[in-house]
């Protein structure tokens, strides 16, 4: 099978919303008036970012997961996306299956496939998405990392840690339970893009940041451009590991034994969560409630942001805790 059939079978599909789809030399995306386009890119290289043998279904998945996930960072609603893609080879079965959750994931967002390119390589995944935010009165309604005001609250929604603890289990570093293994590798492979409350915290949610390197230091990025700093409860974030329950009441019967500094290095620093960390101030918590509610996502309040520079890390007693959490740099 040849590129452009490859092409026409597993990527082509007509132009819905956009003014003109796959097939010609650039698509076209027509801006409604009074919106401003929110981009992001995003690059999945096997062997760095993925098994080389994870299932293609989730990995189709989770190829635009991660890209959406940066939209709901900036409260953006996503319309359309572009697939770079490099292929060892043509497999056919493995194609229909990534293709399939692909577009799975693109159809319940309405984000469609406009264009992209195809070449052999080495296994390699990169998306850009197209969004949209809406100006009001002049000014964009997308959420920043720069908006973070001292006595703001901080929020993460979902789940932390889990993804990593995953990770860790299939490179043997940790055994889990199958359960606990079944529900951690869903979230390393089949990640929750936060779009709806990213849209609903739009006017609410002073600054937002999508979690992909650890919590820490995704949050280090908010008050780096916000010039704040920050003291987070550590313990409130163990809490949102899935397994942390399970785990310590069935510690004795699986053998797994964590120390309570390698729950926090999970949920602090674990990285691969997608979740999304946002700040508001305290006369808005309600408004952050509904927000949740309304977009069907947890949201647990973990810290404070503050005006002195630093990120402080405290105990459940509110004693302060060195924080040696580092995230993930592919360079560090
Ligand atoms: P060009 O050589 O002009 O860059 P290509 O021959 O690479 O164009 O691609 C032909 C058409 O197929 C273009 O519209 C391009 O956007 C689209 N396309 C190529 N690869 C993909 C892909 N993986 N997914 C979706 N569309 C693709
Ligand atoms: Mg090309």
């Amino acid at each position: 099978m040849g590129e452009f059939d490859l092409i026409a079978r597993y990527f082509e599909r007509p132009a819905r919303h956009a003014v003109l789809g796959v097939g010609d030399d650039c698509a076209l995306l027509q801006p409604r008036p009074g919106t401003q386009m929110a981009i992001s890119t995003d690059m999945l290289v096997s062997g760095r970012h993925f098994f080389a043998d994870t299932d293609p279904f989730r990995l189709g998945h989770k190829s635009l997961a991660v890209n959406l996930s940066d939209l709901a960072a900036c409260g953006a609603t996503p319309l359309a996306f572009t697939l770079a893609l490099s292929l060892p080879e043509v497999n056919e079965p493995w194609l229909a299956a990534f293709a399939e959750g692909l577009f799975a994931l693109a159809g319940a967002h309405g984000c469609e496939l406009i264009g992209g390119d195809t070449t052999a390589g080495p296994l390699n995944i990169c998306i850009t998405v197209f969004g949209e935010v809406p100006v009001l009165a002049g000014r964009s309604q997308a959420l920043l990392r720069s908006g973070a005001k001292p006595g703001n609250d901080i929020y993460v929604s979902g789940t932390l840690g889990d993804a990593r603890l995953a990770l860790d289990a299939l490179l043997g570093k940790v055994t889990l339970p199958d359960e606990i293994l079944t529900v951690a590798r869903q979230r390393l492979e089949m990640p929750t893009p936060r779009v709806a409350l990213g849209l609903a915290l739009r006017g609410i949610a002073s600054a937002a940041i999508d979690v992909s390197d650890g919590l820490l230091g995704d949050l280090g990025h908010v008050l780096e451009k916000s010039a704040v700093g920050a003291t987070v409860e550590a313990d409130k974030a163990i809490e949102l590991i899935s397994a942390h329950a399970y785990c310590t009441r069935a510690e004795g019967q699986f053998g797994l034994k964590l120390s309570t500094d390698q729950w926090r290095a999970l949920a602090l620093a674990g990285g691969d969560d997608y979740e999304l960390l946002f700040t508001a101030p305290p006369s808005l918590r309600e408004a952050v409630a509904q927000a949740a509610q309304s977009s069907q996502t947890p949201v647990t309040r973990i810290g404070q942001i503050n005006a002195a520079p630093g990120l402080r890390l405290v105990d459940n007693q509110s004693q302060p805790l060195a924080n040696t959490y580092a995230s993930f740099d592919h360079f560090g």
